[in-house]
């Protein structure tokens, strides 16, 4: 499947360790991506500066599931499960 045009919830919900255009030191989770455009695209799509970990990501139902919504929800909780410093 493609990305869903105007989603944007991997450019914001999860966290992304290695750099950025703009973001050295990759971005927080929760933190908005710099190339994000206000209407959630990326300004770096399809360009050779767009991070490899961005190509590389592939949309799946489950993830990207039918909106918006089912998205941002879905990726907060795979964050949230996946954090490494949370408290145990
Ligand atoms: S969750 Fe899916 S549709 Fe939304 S930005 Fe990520 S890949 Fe695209
Ligand atoms: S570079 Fe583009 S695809 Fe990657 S997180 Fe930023 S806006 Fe999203």
């Amino acid at each position: 499947m493609e990305c869903r045009p105007g989603c944007g919830a991997c450019c914001v919900v999860i966290s992304i360790s290695s750099p950025i255009p703009g973001m050295p030191h990759g971005k927080k989770a929760g933190e908005r991506c710099v190339n994000l455009t206000e209407d959630n695209r990326c300004k770096l799509f399809g360009k050779p500066e767009r991070p490899a970990v961005c190509v590389s990501l592939e949309p799946t139902p489950e993830m990207c599931g039918e909106d918006n919504d089912h998205a941002w929800r879905y990726l907060a909780m795979l964050e949230q499960a996946t954090k490494p410093d949370r408290d145990l």
